[in-house]
This record gives structure tokens, C-alpha cells and sequence, in this order.
């Protein structure tokens, strides 16, 4: 895992950093590499921007930044791959590819609160980095400007890519991009690029990459490689070039000019042409206002023509309307009618079935009427048989009570006979009944006075004293 950090312009170096004195032979430019692994290599390499925490409109400008930077690297891969197809050959399908989910990000890259730094963190797995590596960017780069943050981009994707850093700040006035201080706006160097190469097209496995001889010594633009001396010669020859181009121009616009004067004079024979056919057209708008004239008589008779039949429609239109309303009102009289006329034979249909339900339900009543009287007269024949039977057999019976009492009254009589003969028998008995009780009661009294003598000879005392 390796960390680093890169400062802009003015600010004053953090990270660890060798400065070399002096500067550094062609031969002797290299930078240490970090190897990478298979999925890093795989391209479109596929890079994720996920929001950090910078302001908005910082975080855009740093966006801006890192897009730019990513079209630097492929323009300049491109660019080589051109000018040394055989050197860089399959470098112009190095290409980035934003992508829009982190997953399968081999590079996530992010704004971050470290200031006017940028960051990168690697993972490495058996000596090689594996995906995802981290890229921070400082939110202030954002306040220095655009080109700082191009400039931090490039360095820290530098690193994500396997570069390290570069032990010297410059050569032949060219700075070197991955010296870990920037102080102004740089491309990445042929060196980078090349190392680049190795370890992305090539899978190179070292730990150092030099320069070759056959490729010199310059920052390379998405455009064109650029050497410090050279670039002011090239803009020379582009200046001459664009003077002898405006000088080419000034030539065609002047033979313009002649082939326009020309067409002038041409034109002003036209414009004699025109006039004439213009007197000509006046006297044809002369004539026809003549017949615009005589065409607005007309019309006038024509409206006035069409006033009367217009009259005349609104007449028989009044009519029509009247006679509308008549057979309207005709037609609805008819129709109240028959509305009447269907009520009332509705009304007597009612009534008949009326009259016919109540006639079926007294005929109903009386038939059964009919029928208890029958059942009432059936019931009272029989009570009449019952009576009947009852009567001949009552008259029997007096019959029979009437010997009974003849017989009773001739028993009585004989009753009374011998009532009459046990009454005088009975007083008989009741005379002798009486004298035998006088008897029996003076013999009672003569008993009693014989008891009384004999006890009075007995005791002197006792007599006198009962005397
Ligand atoms: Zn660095």
C-alpha cells in the first residue's frame, strides 16, 4: 500500500521526497513502478467518480479536472502510439471509461477535505496492485484553478497506474510530472507515458523503468509531443504558415470583389427591364380597376337582389315556424286524447275485473252457504229421528210408571190398613202399659211404709230424732 501527496504551486512540500541537485543525465531517467495485476490492466480501464465532501461548485471543477486529466493520458498514449508505432505499439487502446456503479471500478476517484493535496491509495496482493485504487483530490485545488487540479490528477492517476515518484523536478527545462512537488501546469513526460506502457500494455513486472534511447526527453499534450525550445520554432512556422494562408485568402477575396463589380453591371441592365415591365403591368392595373368597377356595380345589384330573396326566406321561414306550431299543438291535442281514452279503458278493465272478482267470490259464499244449510238440514233430520225414537220409547215407559203407580197406590191402601190396625193395637198395649205401672208404683209405696215401721222399733233416740 503505498500513500502520497502532492502539493500545487506555492505550498510547501509535505510528503517524503529526494531532491536531486543538478540535473540528471538522459540515460539516467527512470522512475520506480509498482507491477500490476491482470484486472488493472484490463481496458477500457473503467474509472467511478463518487461525490466526496467538497462544496458543489468545487467538486465540479475538480470533476472537470479529472476528465480532462484521463483525456491527457489516452490523447497522449495516442499520440505516441503514432509517432512510434513500432515503440508503443497497442498503446492507442489505452482508453478510460467512466462508469456509473463502483463494483467493477479498477480506479475510484473522489473529492476530499486534505486541502491542496492529492492522495492515492493502493492495494497490492502478491507484489502487484489490485482493484480498487483510491484517488483523493484536496478541495482547494479547486479555488487555484483548473490547471492544478488537471496537474494533481495526472500525478495521482500516475500512481494508480503504478508510477512512483520521479527523483528529478526537470530536464533540458521539461518538468517531470511525477517529481512529487508541482509548482505549475504539466503533461505527463514521454518517461511516464512510457512506463505506462510497460506496466499497462505490456504487464511489466520490474520495479524501475528507464528511458529508451530512441525516444527523447518531452512532456507529451493530447496533441503532439512538446519540447520547451522546439514549441517556439513550431509556433514561428505556424505564425508563416497563417500569414501565407491570410495572404492566399486576401488573393480569393479580391477575385470575389471583380466577379461581384461585374454582376452589378449585369444587374443594372436587369433593373432597365424591370422598369419597362413595370409601365407595362400599370397600364394592365389601369384596365383591370376598370373592370373592378364594373364587377362592383354588379356585386351591388347581386347584394341587392340577394336582400330581397333574403326577405323572402325570413317570410317563408316565419311561416314554416307557424305552421311547425299549429301541427304541434294539433298534434298534441291528438295525443292528450288518445292519453284519455286509453286511461279510461284502463280504468273500466279495472273495474270489470273487479266486479268480476267480487261476483266469483260471492258466488263462492253463497255456494257454501248452500252447502252448511244442506249439512245443517242433514243433522237436523237426524236430531228429528233421535227425538223421534226418544218419544216412542218415553211413551212406553209412562206406560209402564202408570201400572206401577196403580199397583204402588193398591199396596199403600193396604199399608194404611194395617197402619191403622198396629195403632189400635198400640193403644191397647200403651192402657195395659199404664196400669201395670200404677200397680207397680203402689206396691213400690207400700213396700217403702213397711221399711219405715220396722225401724223405728229398733232405736228411741233415732226415731225422735227423725221425728
Ligand atoms: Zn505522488
Amino acid at each position: 500500500m503505498e500513500s502520497c501527496k502532492i502539493l500545487a504551486s506555492s505550498v510547501l512540500l509535505i510528503c517524503l521526497a529526494v531532491l536531486m541537485v543538478g540535473q540528471a543525465s538522459a540515460a539516467a531517467l527512470s522512475i520506480p513502478v509498482f507491477p500490476l495485476s491482470e484486472e488493472m490492466r484490463d481496458l477500457p480501464i473503467r474509472v467511478y467518480w463518487m461525490d466526496g465532501v467538497c462544496a458543489p461548485e468545487q467538486r465540479k471543477i475538480i470533476k472537470d479536472g479529472v476528465n480532462i486529466a484521463l483525456g491527457v493520458l489516452a490523447g497522449g498514449a495516442s499520440v505516441l502510439a503514432g509517432e512510434y508505432p513500432e515503440g508503443f505499439a497497442g498503446f492507442e487502446f489505452f482508453r478510460f471509461m467512466m462508469i456509473s456503479t463502483a463494483e467493477s471500478a479498477q480506479i475510484i476517484v473522489t473529492d476530499a477535505n486534505i486541502g491542496t493535496t492529492g492522495k492515492t491509495t493502493l492495494l497490492s496482493l502478491g507484489g502487484r496492485i489490485v482493484p480498487p485504487v483510491r484517488v483523493e483530490l484536496g478541495c482547494d485545488l479547486a479555488s487555484i484553478g483548473i490547471d492544478a487540479v488537471v496537474t494533481i490528477a495526472l500525478h495521482e492517476l500516475g500512481h494508480a497506474l503504478g508510477l512512483g515518484h520521479a527523483d528529478f523536478e526537470e530536464y533540458n527545462g521539461v518538468k517531470e510530472l511525477m517529481y512529487p512537488v508541482a509548482r505549475q501546469f504539466m503533461y505527463p513526460s514521454t518517461l511516464d507515458l512510457y512506463a505506462i506502457y510497460l506496466l499497462v500494455i505490456k504487464g511489466y513486472s520490474g520495479s524501475s523503468i528507464s528511458l529508451p534511447e530512441w525516444l527523447p526527453y518531452a512532456q507529451v499534450s493530447p496533441q503532439s509531443l512538446v519540447y520547451p525550445e522546439i514549441a517556439k520554432e513550431r509556433v514561428a512556422e505556424e505564425e508563416a504558415v497563417a500569414v501565407a494562408e491570410l495572404e492566399k485568402r486576401l488573393n480569393e477575396l479580391s477575385n470575389k470583389l471583380s466577379s461581384l463589380e461585374n454582376k452589378v453591371i449585369s444587374l443594372e441592365d436587369d433593373i432597365q427591364v424591370i422598369e419597362r415591365r413595370i409601365g407595362e403591368l400599370e397600364e394592365r392595373v389601369g384596365a383591370l380597376e376598370n373592370s373592378t368597377l364594373d364587377l362592383i356595380r354588379w356585386a351591388n345589384e347581386t347584394e341587392a337582389a340577394l336582400e330581397m330573396c333574403f326577405k323572402d326566406l325570413s317570410r317563408l321561414n316565419e311561416s314554416i315556424l307557424q305552421l311547425s306550431e299549429a301541427l304541434t299543438g294539433q298534434s298534441r291535442y291528438f295525443d292528450e286524447k288518445i292519453t284519455e281514452l286509453i286511461m279510461s279503458l284502463e280504468n273500466l278493465r279495472g273495474s270489470l275485473n273487479e266486479a268480476h272478482a267480487k261476483w266469483s267470490e260471492n258466488f263462492k259464499t253463497i255456494t257454501e252457504r248452500q252447502n252448511a244449510l244442506e249439512e245443517k238440514l242433514r243433522s237436523q233430520e237426524e236430531r228429528i229421528q233421535v227425538l223421534y225414537e226418544r218419544s216412542r220409547q218415553m211413551s212406553s215407559r209412562m206406560e209402564e210408571l202408570r201400572l206401577r203407580i196403580s199397583e204402588l197406590e193398591e199396596s199403600l191402601e193396604e199399608r194404611d190398613l194395617q197402619i191403622a190396625r198396629l195403632q189400635s193395637f198400640g193403644m191397647i198395649l200403651s192402657i195395659m202399659l199404664a196400669a201395670t205401672l200404677a200397680i207397680a208404683i203402689a206396691g213400690l209405696i207400700q213396700a217403702s211404709r213397711a221399711r219405715k215401721i220396722g225401724i223405728a222399733g229398733g232405736s228411741g233416740n233415732d226415731q225422735q230424732g227423725v221425728t
